[in-house]
C-alpha cells in the first residue's frame, strides 16, 4: 500500500482526521479533526507559538476575525488578482488548474501558470474556438510542447483557461440597503497589516518587532487534493516582522532587510530541527526573480518531501513595505512609524534634525514566515510513520508489523498510557487509576487502558505515537513501583510511582 493511503487510513481508523460531512458523502477540501487530531493539531500550534511568540521579547500575538470587509481584500490585491487559471478536459470532463496538467518538469508547470495568467490578461477580446487554438498554440510556443492530462498521461482536448478568484465572498447583514460584501480571509496575514497600528501601540512595540497569528484561512481551491495538503479551509501560522527600511538601516549601522530575511529563514530551519523533521526531507527553494511579486525583494519555499513528492510546507517572504502602503492608501490612515531611536542615531552622526526626522518616519519593511498547520500535520505524520518488525520478533511471536508514530514527545497527542496488568488491579478506586489521574493533574494528556493483552495495548499506543507506557503489575502493590516502557528504545525502567509525574515532565522538557 502507498504511504499516503496508509496515513489517511490510520487517520480515519484512529480518529485523527476524517472527511467533513462524511455521512452526506463529504465536501471536497474540508476535513474534521477527531479526538487525537485535535490534540496533535493543538500541540503543533503550541510548539509554533512557543517558538515564534512566547519565547521572544519582540514578537506579539493577534487573533483577528475570519471575515473582513471588501475594502481590506481590495487593498491587498486579492479581489483583483487572487486568481487561478482553470481548464476543463472536454473528453473526461475533469477540471484542473493549469499548472496541474502533466508537464515535463515542475519548472514548466510554473512557467505555464505565469504565462497563462498573463495571456488571459492580454487576450480578453478572443473567444470560442479562436481563443482555444490561439492559447494552446501560444503555450506550446512558450514551453515547447502541449501538456497532457495528468491522470492518463495522454494528450486531450482542453478548454481555454478561465480566471477563477479563490476568495469566498460573503454577504454580511440582511439583503437590501444595509447589506455589505465581505470575504472569508484568504490568509491570516492581511489582518495583521490592518491591525498594525492598534497592535503596535497596545503592546508598546518598537521596530524591529513582529506580530503573529494562528487561525483559519479559506481558499476556494479548484482542485483540492493530497489530503490536508490542499484544503479549502485550513489553519495558517504566520508571523510578520517589521524592520527599518534599508535607507535608514544603512545609516544607523543596523541589519539590512536582507539580513533579517536570512535571519528568519535560519530561524525557521532551526524550528524544524527542534521539531525533529529529518534534514534530508527538507529543502529551501528560492523563488527565481521572474516569479517574485513586483514589490518583493526575495522569497523562498521551505519544501518537504511528502509521500506524493516535494511540496511547499512554508513560505518565507521579503514583502517590502507593500502591504502597509496599500492599506495606508486605501484606508486613508497614516500607518507610518516614527522611529525616535533612529532619529537620535542619525542626529548623533551629524545629520540635520529635520532631515533625520524625515528619514526616521517611515513605513516599516516586512519579512513574513507563513506555514500551514495542516501541511505540518501531514509532514509530521509522514516523517513519524514507521513499521517495525523488531519487537514482535524479539517477543518470539510470528513476525507482525508494529506501526509506530515516532512523534517528538511534545507533539504526541497522548503523552502516557497507564496499563493495570489485570482487571483486579483496575477500577476507579485502584492505585493504577490514581496514577493516571495524577498524570492528568500534572498537565499530561494520558490514557487509561485495561482492555486486552499488554501486547495489544502497546500496539494501540504505538500506533498513535504515545512515548511512554506504564504498566502497573502485581508487584506494584508491594514495591510501589511501575514499569515505564519507552516507545523508541523499548527500554523498560522500574520507577517509584510517586516519581512518575515529575520524571515524565522532565523527560518532556528535555525532549
Ligand atoms: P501553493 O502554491 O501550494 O498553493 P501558496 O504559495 O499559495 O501555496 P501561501 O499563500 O504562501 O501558499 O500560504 C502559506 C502557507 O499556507 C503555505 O506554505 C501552506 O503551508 C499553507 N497553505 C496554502 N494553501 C493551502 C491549502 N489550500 N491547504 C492547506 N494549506 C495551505
Amino acid at each position: 500500500m502507498q504511504l499516503m493511503d496508509k496515513l489517511t487510513g490510520l487517520c480515519k481508523r484512529r480518529g485523527f482526521v476524517f472527511p467533513n460531512a462524511d455521512i452526506y458523502s463529504g465536501l471536497a477540501g474540508f476535513w474534521d479533526y477527531g479526538p487525537l487530531g485535535v490534540e496533535l493539531a493543538r500541540n503543533i500550534e503550541a510548539f509554533w507559538w512557543d517558538y515564534m511568540v512566547r519565547r521572544r521579547d519582540n514578537v506579539v500575538g493577534l487573533d483577528s476575525a475570519c471575515i473582513g470587509p471588501e475594502a481590506v481584500w481590495v487593498a491587498s490585491g486579492h479581489v483583483g488578482a487572487f486568481n487561478d487559471a482553470l481548464i476543463d478536459d472536454k473528453n473526461s470532463k475533469e477540471r484542473f488548474r493549469i499548472d496541474q496538467l502533466q508537464y515535463q518538469s515542475e519548472d514548466d508547470a510554473e512557467k505555464a501558470e505565469v504565462f497563462t495568467l498573463q495571456w488571459l490578461g492580454e487576450n480578453q477580446s478572443l473567444s470560442g474556438q479562436e481563443a482555444e487554438t490561439a492559447f494552446w498554440d501560444a503555450l506550446k510556443g512558450h514551453i515547447g510542447y502541449y501538456p497532457n492530462n495528468p491522470n492518463t498521461g495522454k494528450p486531450s482536448r482542453f478548454t481555454v483557461p478561465r480566471q477563477f478568484n479563490l476568495m469566498f465572498k460573503q454577504q454580511i447583514g440582511a439583503t437590501g440597503e444595509g447589506a455589505q460584501t465581505g470575504y472569508l480571509r484568504a490568509e491570516t496575514c492581511q489582518p495583521i497589516f490592518v491591525d498594525f497600528e492598534s497592535t503596535r501601540i497596545g503592546s508598546r512595540s518598537k521596530v524591529p518587532f513582529g506580530i503573529a497569528q494562528i487561525g483559519k484561512a479559506f481558499r476556494n481551491e479548484i482542485n483540492p487534493r493530497n489530503f490536508l495538503f490542499r484544503a479549502r479551509e485550513f489553519t495558517q501560522m504566520e508571523m510578520e516582522f517589521f524592520v527599518r527600511p534599508d535607507e535608514v538601516a544603512s545609516q544607523t549601522g543596523d541589519k539590512s532587510t536582507m539580513d533579517w530575511y536570512d535571519y528568519w529563514l535560519e530561524q525557521r530551519m532551526s524550528y524544524y530541527k527542534a521539531l525533529r523533521v529529518p534534514d534530508h526531507r527538507l529543502k529551501i527553494a528560492p523563488h527565481p526573480p521572474e516569479k517574485l511579486a513586483h514589490y518583493a525583494k526575495a522569497a523562498c519555499d521551505i519544501q518537504f518531501e511528502f509521500p506524493f513528492g516535494w511540496g511547499e510546507l512554508e513560505g518565507v517572504h521579503h514583502r517590502g513595505d507593500y502591504d502597509l502602503r496599500q492599506h495606508q492608501q486605501h484606508s486613508g490612515k497614516n500607518l507610518s512609524y516614527y522611529d525616535d531611536e533612529a532619529e537620535a542615531a542619525l542626529v548623533a552622526s551629524g545629520m540635520d534634525k529635520a532631515e533625520a526626522r524625515k528619514l526616521a518616519t517611515y513605513l516599516p519593511v516586512c519579512i513574513e514566515t507563513s506555514v500551514g498547520q495542516g501541511r505540518t500535520f501531514l509532514a509530521l505524520l509522514a516523517a513519524a510513520y514507521d513499521e517495525d518488525l523488531q519487537e514482535t520478533q524479539h517477543e518470539g511471536k510470528e513476525a507482525d508489523v508494529r506501526i509506530v508514530l515516532r512523534f517528538h514527545p511534545r507533539i504526541a497527542p497522548v503523552k502516557a498510557a497507564v496499563f493495570p496488568l489485570s482487571k483486579k488491579l483496575s477500577g476507579e478506586g485502584s492505585a493504577s487509576y490514581a496514577l493516571y489521574r495524577e498524570l492528568i493533574d500534572a498537565g499530561l494528556t494520558a490514557e487509561f487502558d485495561d482492555a486486552g493483552s499488554i501486547g495489544k495495548r502497546y500496539r494501540r499506543q504505538d500506533e498513535i505515537g504515545t512515548p511512554w507506557c506504564i504498566t502497573y503489575d502485581f508487584e506494584s502493590e508491594t514495591d510501589s513501583a511501575v514499569t515505564i516502557r519507552d516507545r523508541d528504545s523499548l527500554a523498560q525502567d522500574r520507577v517509584a510511582i510517586n516519581d512518575v509525574p515529575d520524571l515524565l515532565l522532565s523527560k518532556l522538557r528535555s525532549a
